[in-house]
């Protein structure tokens, strides 16, 4: 396999987590009695240009066949964190109702309904219809289309060049990684800002978060490779954020190369912290195997040893990392009897592979449950305020990542 930006043959294996059905891909009742699709699921490093992706194979659009789509609004945390980054980047850019703002994965308008409220020109691109018309719905335009070179190329031809470019967890998924970022480059006006939200591939490393690992997320990424490609498309880095989103992200800050943006003292910062960290150096990617192994024993022996007790363990958060980990860990429904998720569209399926069923919140707690794990790591303070009521019979909390806890 070669390299997605650079096309440097891939010889480094980063993690490999076996097979797996897509994450996205939960089963109805009828669906259990047919056989299910596994791909394999691994990632290299390219020594080249430090890009960390998934392995290619074949038929890699199926994956997106679903009818399943996640609706940004359904998380709280995440609607604070959309109107917080408006108010701050409206201010730093001085944005007016003279500009104009385009959000890449739009989704439902969980964050162009802030700039739309100011009463600044947006426009969103959502590939996914229920969340494209979720966000006409707000009386937001859409664009339903996959963000690229030629797409970008109608919409600055129609619209003219943005002033902002803003695109949240979606760079990680796009498996034409020079094509969405030469796209962005097309649309950009000549002293405009692309701000990039990424899962940051350092902290993945540090906290061993192999389970945010799934086969829609073709890139890990980091300060250092997202740059690095950038500037084979005219474009440069000016600027950084670092998150707690997700885990520990980037917001990266990004111009044409000729721009006026300088360069801040951040971007050296966290250049520097990833160069020390080792992103650049072999060594730091092997030996990560061994760490999520680690991870999969001490969840395996707990729910082997709550089920001996005759204690009742269930999860919450039916989303990818829960499928990670559950299949890589080998659990199914006899050890985990249910998973709840607060989104309507997924009650009453099946997560892929591992079989568990899902339910409401409200369905988890009439079971009354001793344990309650937490997939989603990242809203584990919003589930266990969501949750609470778990406390009136003892119930406990537990996570599994970065090591297993219980509370
Ligand atoms: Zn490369």
């Amino acid at each position: 396999m070669k390299c997605r930006h650079c096309q440097t043959e891939l010889h480094d294996t980063f993690i490999d987590l076996g097979f797996s059905p897509p994450s996205n891909a939960y089963l109805r009742q009828e669906d259990l009695t047919r056989p299910e699709t596994y791909y394999p699921l691994r990632v290299m490093v390219c020594r080249s240009c430090w890009l960390v992706q998934t392995q290619d194979y074949a038929h890699y659009d199926q994956l997106f066949e679903s009818d399943y789509a996640y609706f940004s609004s359904t998380s709280t945390t995440w609607l604070k964190h959309a109107a917080d980054y408006v108010d701050m980047i409206v201010a730093r850019l001085k944005l007016d109702q003279g500009s104009k703002v385009v959000e890449i994965a739009a989704n439902d308008g969980y964050l162009l309904q802030y700039v739309q409220q100011r009463g600044i020109p947006c426009l969103g691109i959502e590939p996914t219809t229920s969340t494209a018309d979720a966000a006409r719905a707000k009386g937001i335009p859409i664009v339903e289309a996959f963000f690229g070179v030629k797409l970008a190329q109608e919409i600055a031809a129609r619209d003219g060049k943005a002033d902002l470019i803003a695109a949240n967890n979606v760079l990680a998924h796009v498996p034409d990684i020079n094509d969405f970022l030469g796209g962005m480059a097309v649309l950009l006006a000549d002293e405009g800002t692309i701000t990039i939200e990424f899962p940051h591939v350092l902290n993945l490393i540090e906290q061993s978060q192999f389970d945010t690992i799934y086969h829609e997320h073709f890139s890990y990424l980091a300060l250092g490779s997202v740059d690095r490609m950038m500037r084979t498309l005219g474009l440069r880095v000016y600027d950084v954020d670092q998150l707690s989103t997700h885990g520990g992200s980037l917001r990266i800050y990004a111009c044409h190369q000729h721009a006026g943006h300088q360069p801040t003292q951040a971007l050296e910062r966290v250049r520097q912290q990833e160069l020390q960290f080792g992103l650049e150096t072999i060594a730091t990617y092997q030996g990560f195997q061994a760490r999520a192994e680690a991870i999969k024993l001490d969840l395996l022996q707990f729910l082997l040893e709550q089920k001996r007790l005759g204690k009742k363990v269930m999860a919450y958060g039916a989303a990818a990392k829960g499928n990670t980990l559950l299949n890589y860990s080998g659990v199914h429904a006899d050890l985990l009897p249910l998973v709840a998720d607060a989104a309507a569209s997924k009650q009453g399926k099946y997560m892929p592979g591992s079989h568990v069923p899902i339910v409401s919140p409200a369905a988890l707690l009439e079971a009354k449950p001793e344990y309650v794990l937490i997939l989603p790591w990242n809203l584990k303070a919003e589930v266990e305020t969501q949750l609470a009521a778990i406390r009136q019979w003892g119930g406990r909390f537990v996570i599994a990542v970065p090591r297993l806890q219980v509370w």
